[in-house]
């Protein structure tokens, strides 16, 4: 069978929190970006001709919970890949806000709410607890206090080491048809917008509508370290909080 171990759906771009460092570089007063539905559904649909079967897959953000056509989001990934676990990876602000309909889809399509809990959010977790077992809902609940950057911005590391060293190489992603082994080579995109460089990492993106396009492709591609990876060092860690209005890089850079 034709099978990958993680692919990351993102559907929102944006939060309704700005943690400092955030990897996805979800800052204070970010456009809103949503994810076309009929965009999701083609690469879904176009990733499912190369790929049989994946068996976790992240529906995330930014805050997936953002996302007004949710419910269709699900559905179109349970239908794609019936043997997946699929999780949607929230911060839980908006867990209690879903409606029956949106909470019977994600019963529906066996979705587990993989919720992480930051400082900001402790004293309302109760209520979010509360509100998944009343409505039966499979979820996993994880605290972080910590955040890590490692940006590298020289782009001297050894690229196999960092390779070696990094747990967001199974982070393997998938956006507008762009596949890639981790987000970096996407999220640099938006870096590059907040501080005004110009960095390039298009050659560790594959397109997945690209000719002669082949699942031994997909599979040598996001299993191997990049170009991208020079940029990646050793992670220095911080407490988590909120971050600033106008974030300076060196939330991320190390
Ligand atoms: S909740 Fe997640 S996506 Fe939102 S700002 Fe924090 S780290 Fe980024
Ligand atoms: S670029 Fe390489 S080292 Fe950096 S996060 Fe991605 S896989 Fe990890």
């Amino acid at each position: 069978m034709k099978k990958l171990d993680v692919l990351g759906l993102p559907i929102v771009d944006h939060c309704n929190l700005n943690c400092k460092g955030c990897y996805h570089f979800c800052t204070k007063g970010q456009q809103e970006s949503f994810v076309p539905y009929d965009v999701f559904f083609k690469d879904v649909k176009r990733f499912k001709e190369l790929v049989d079967h994946v068996d976790w897959i992240k529906l995330y953000g930014g805050e997936p919970l953002l996302h007004p056509r949710l419910d269709d989001f699900v559905t179109a990934t349970r239908y794609f890949y019936p043997y997946a676990e699929i999780c949607l990876m929230t911060n839980g602000i908006l867990v209690p806000t879903l409606s029956a309909k949106s909470v019977d889809v994600l019963k529906k399509a066996d979705v587990k709410i993989d919720i992480t809990v930051y400082p900001v959010m402790e004293k309302n977790i109760d209520n979010v607890k509360k509100f998944l077992e009343e409505n039966g809902l499979r979820s996993n609940i994880s605290y972080v206090h910590k955040f890590g950057k490692r940006f590298n911005k020289n782009g001297d590391s050894d690229i196999e080491a960092s390779y070696k060293s990094c747990d967001m190489k199974i982070c393997h992603y998938l956006q507008y048809g762009e596949f890639v082994m981790c987000p970096l080579p996407i999220f640099i995109r938006r870096y590059n917008e907040l501080f005004n460089t110009d960095y390039n990492f298009d050659n560790d993106i594959l397109n997945i509508y690209s000719d002669g396009i082949t699942y031994e492709d997909i599979i040598e591609f996001s299993g191997r370290a990049h170009d991208s990876c020079r940029y990646c060092g050793d992670t220095v860690e911080f407490d988590w909080e909120i971050g600033k209005n106008n974030p300076p890089s060196a939330d991320w850079e190390i």
